[in-house]
């Protein structure tokens, strides 16, 4: 959704343009898929401690890319915010970012949370997990995502649409770990023990546990957060699949940053990921949409630390784009639509 500051800082975007103004390195342009409220106090606490004004329009991620495209070399964009490391890797594949060589950011960031290329950062952490009715599930009866498909869920596994690039990246982290074979089996088991078609949201997936439409969900964890807030007596409790095997874990995501590679402010752009990735910044970034932080240095809010500590899976999340057409394509022979 665009705002009025949008559509103002817009024309003041296209008139710098016109003028050619000089680049001021006390500024700073961000195009973000992140909605305004999980921004704006963020950058706001950066302006307060720097005196850096940052600009910025938000709108979703599709449309971002394409402008950033079209405008090539005239974007007036330093760095470029997303969710989900499938849609950096995106980014990072048509050429849109630029790789930052910085010891900070990388003493910060968990190798396996950044670009291998360095194009892209992690800045906030999401587990995609299982979700299960307290009502009518014992965690006990719970294990791995691909138990998920076992005879015990026949007709009790909720499932949100394949569509949606987390579960493609899900997936596509599922074909590194087990290869394509297996990971066709287990979603194709998936389907088969579907309780409803899937459904267009998380949230929507935990609402029809609730209702008694199913029994079992895969869901991002700040969904149940948000859902846990406006219904303290949720019947609904998350579980950490995958714990007992070494080298495996719960699936994790991130939301993240990149500096754009024609930015007009790269070494401030720089200095502000920096900064994101600090211990003083990880906490405000990650709490504003109820995530963990990246930085292993910092403890997650009492709020999330509440749901229990997990193993992540290891696996970079560079395989997330790079095998999202494959786990596209594999989800579409199962059937998971
Ligand atoms: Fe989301």
């Amino acid at each position: 959704m665009k705002s009025f500051r949008t559509i103002a800082f817009l024309a003041g975007a296209f008139a710098s343009l016109v003028c050619s103004a000089p680049a001021f390195a006390d500024e700073l342009v961000v195009y973000s898929a992140r909605n305004e409220h999980l921004i704006q106090p963020i950058f706001d606490a950066y302006t307060k401690q720097t005196g850096v004004e940052i600009k910025y329009i938000t709108d979703k991620e599709g449309p971002l890319l394409q402008r950033l495209l079209a405008e090539g070399k005239n974007t007036p964009a330093d760095l470029l915010i997303t969710v989900d490391a499938g849609n950096l890797w995106h980014a990072a594949s048509e050429g849109l970012l630029q790789p930052v060589d910085s010891q900070i950011l990388k003493e910060n960031i968990p190798a396996n949370l950044r670009d291998e290329q360095d194009r892209w950062f992690g800045l906030s952490l999401r587990a995609r997990t299982i979700v299960y009715s307290t009502e009518r599930v014992k965690p006990e009866q719970l294990s791995t995502y691909a138990a998920l498909g076992d005879e015990a869920w026949k007709g009790r596994l909720l499932l949100r649409t394949s569509k949606k690039v987390y579960n493609q990246s899900l997936v596509a982290m599922m074909i590194a770990e087990y290869g394509e074979e297996q990971t066709e089996q287990i979603v194709r088991s998936w389907v088969a023990n579907l309780a409803a078609a899937p459904f267009s949201n998380d949230t929507q997936a935990m609402e029809a546990i609730v209702a008694g439409q199913g029994d079992v969900a895969i869901v991002n964890t700040y969904y149940f957060g948000r859902l846990l807030r406006k219904q303290p007596d949720l019947k609904l409790a998350l579980f950490w699949p995958n714990q007992e095997q070494a080298g495996s874990g719960v699936h994790v995501n991130v939301s993240g940053a990149g500096v754009t590679r024609y930015a007009k402010h790269p070494e401030a752009a720089v200095k502000f990921l920096e900064w994101l990735s600090s211990e003083q910044a990880q906490n405000l970034f990650a709490d504003a949409n109820l995530e963990y932080p990246v930085n292993p240095k910092v403890a997650p809010n009492a709020e999330v630390a509440a749901w229990g500590t997990f193993v992540p899976s290891p696996f970079n999340l560079t395989q997330a784009g790079k095998l999202q057409e494959q786990a596209m394509r594999l989800m579409d022979r199962a059937g998971y639509r």
